[in-house]
């Protein structure tokens, strides 16, 4: 597939008696890829099951993307970014074979874990959660289920719509406007599954806060805050912003190993995910190449046909799919006047900015939390610490004025309590993902000069709940927005590649007229986050990137005759 010219070259620069000047290495294949994040791969497996040639091009030296397992201090592993699975499509799995390449995904023996300052708390899971509510609130525990089996319900047309590309707005009457029509007719039907009243819930979750429906179905704070993270996880917008119960749903429509709404952890941590989908791309003859990014997108008479690498090289290709935010491939890697006017002054205004703040620990020994001392299975549990809906709310007042919120939300997981291939013996590894930092920090501060301070607060927030915590840290890793934007293209350190908002959402999903994986140019493709359903280590926008891609294909090849 490599076509090595340099050899014939310096051969004739001889026989001509030229001086001889090292000539780039060019590649030509079927389809590049701009990313080698779990879609981008996920995009290239399910092309090269189709018989296209395949070369997927990845600027960090591993694999991988924002779902990657690296060793951060010796001997200790953990996930770097993402950090916990359920969203990753079962079709997805079946289809790649995740299992046959060394995927394993198991549950954690209790869900959430939420302790407040007072020394109650609430722990969840299976044969657990109706249990553990009645003690703090009998009204609760009667409305819980109803709650849960009206998200369910929801979240089950969102599982049957994420493997689908939204209806596409086109404009003028013709074959692309007719397939759209039957399309947007078999979303129809879906949504014509729900009763009326299941409909006006689903209104209700994708306009409404989800702080103001909490509010309405619990009294409870710590019921109302088990729901109310998942609203404002990556969305930095307080839990009573219109718009974040939609981010709650979309934490529900997951699944582990068939059971839904579950949480659940890879062993060997996320990057197992995309070592598990690179082998089944590579099995197939997909290429990946790590180490050199995309410097510019090739754009000849409109049409996308190849990409040049940082280091030189150039990669020419029918059909070139972004795998990267889709404000990062139109403001830096293609030349602004390839694109439409209109196009460009949109897409500038693509919304990212996750409030997140991303640590990694070493630790010496298991925490040990007030409310709920010593080892057990709610140390497996997503651990919450963020006791009421008014806390979030604080939290993000708070990151505005300041920068930071200075009581900040934090979910700890603990791996290493499920998986002993990421620590030493005895010891363990955490990951905090602690929201409501600002993205951007006011009055001209840098996060460069304030991410040490910050993380230390994050610890001594944590210490609060487990007295004695930060004195077992003996290793750390730090991700500030900023890192986060540096080290993985995520603009603003938006872990969605934008937000998760009713305006950037399905048929909006990078832009209306654009929602089917189609890009403005010819032969141009979105697989990444940017597309619908959106952020997540799903797999979804690559699965279904890569069946335009084919489409069109099979379309392009049956035209040729
Ligand atoms: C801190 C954090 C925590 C998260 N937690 C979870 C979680 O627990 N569970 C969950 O399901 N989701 C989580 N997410 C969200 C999820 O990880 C992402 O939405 C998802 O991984 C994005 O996958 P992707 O393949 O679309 O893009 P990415 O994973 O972002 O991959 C894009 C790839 O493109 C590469 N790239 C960028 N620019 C170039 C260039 N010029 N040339 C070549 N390559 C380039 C990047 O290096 C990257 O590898 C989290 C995200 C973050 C950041």
């Amino acid at each position: 597939m490599r076509a090595s010219f340099p050899l014939l070259h310096l051969m004739l620069c001889v026989a001509s008696r030229v001086r001889y000047e090292p000539v780039m290495t060019m590649t030509e294949t079927d389809v590049v890829i701009i990313g080698a994040g779990h879609n981008g791969l996920t995009c290239a497996a399910y092309l090269a099951m189709a018989g296209l040639r395949v070369h997927v091009v990845e600027r960090r030296k591993v694999l991988g993307g924002a779902a990657v397992t690296e060793e951060f201090h010796p001997g200790f592993r953990n996930s770097v970014a993402a950090y916990t699975v359920s969203l990753l499509n079962p079709k997805v799995i079946a289809d790649l074979k995740l299992a046959e390449h060394g995927l394993k995904i198991v549950e954690r023996r209790a869900q959430n874990f939420l302790p407040a300052p007072d020394g109650s708390y609430l722990l969840t899971g299976e044969g657990r959660t109706a249990q553990s509510v009645a003690k703090l609130s009998a009204h609760d525990a009667e409305a819980i289920g109803e709650f849960s089996r009206e998200l369910e319900a929801i979240a089950d047309v969102l599982r049957r719509l994420v493997l689908r590309a939204p209806p596409n707005l086109v404009e003028n009457f013709g074959a692309g406007a007719i397939r759209e029509s039957l399309g947007a007719l078999t979303t129809a039907n879906i949504l014509r599954g729900l009763s009326l009243e299941q409909q006006r819930d689903l209104l209700d979750l994708f306009t409404r806060s989800a702080g103001e429906m909490l509010d309405e179905r619990f009294e409870h704070d710590l019921v109302k805050a088990l729901f109310g993270f998942d609203a404002i996880v990556g969305n930095y917008a307080s839990p009573y912003a219109a718009g974040s119960a939609y981010v709650m749903l979309h934490h529900a429509f997951g699944e582990v190993n068939g059971k839904k709404g579950v949480w659940g952890h890879a062993i060997g941590g996320m990057g197992a995910i995309t070592q598990a989908i690179a082998r089944a791309a590579r099995e197939r003859g997909v290429e990946i190449g790590v180490g050199a990014g995309v410097r510019e997108v090739i754009i000849e008479r409109d049409r996308a046909v190849g990409v040049i690498l940082d280091n030189g090289e150039t990669v020419r290709a029918k059909y070139v799919v972004s795998g990267v935010n889709p404000k990062l491939l139109y403001t830096s890697l293609i030349p602004a006047n390839a694109l439409p006017e209109s196009f460009l002054a949109r897409i500038k205004h693509w919304r990212n900015g996750s409030g997140t703040f991303r640590m990694n620990v070493a630790l010496s020994a298991l925490p040990s939390f007030t409310a709920l001392p010593g080892d057990g299975d709610h140390l497996t549990a997503g651990i919450i610490l963020a006791p009421s809906l008014a806390y979030m709310d604080r939290a993000w007042s708070d990151a505005r004025a300041h920068g930071w919120s200075r009581e900040p939300v934090i979910e700890v997981l603990i791996p290493s309590t499920l998986d002993d291939s990421l620590a030493p013996d005895g010891a363990h590894v955490a990951s905090l993902f602690c929201q409501h930092v600002a993205p951007t920090l006011p009055d001209g501060k840098s996060w460069d000069e304030h991410r040490g301070e910050v993380a230390e607060l994050m610890i001594r927030a944590v210490d609060k709940y487990a007295p004695g915590f930060g004195k077992t840290v003996v290793g750390r890793q730090v991700l500030s927005p900023l890192d986060l934007e540096r080290e993985f293209g995520l603009l603003g350190g938006d872990i969605f590649h934008g937000a998760l908002s009713l305006n950037q959402l399905f048929s909006a999903r990078p832009m209306l007229g654009y929602a089917d994986y189609r890009g403005p140019l010819k032969g141009l493709y979105h697989c990444g986050s940017g597309a619908h359903p959106g952020g997540g280590v799903t797999g979804a926008p690559g699965h279904n990137a890569a069946h335009a891609i084919l489409r069109d294909h099979r379309t392009l090849f049956k035209s040729r005759g």
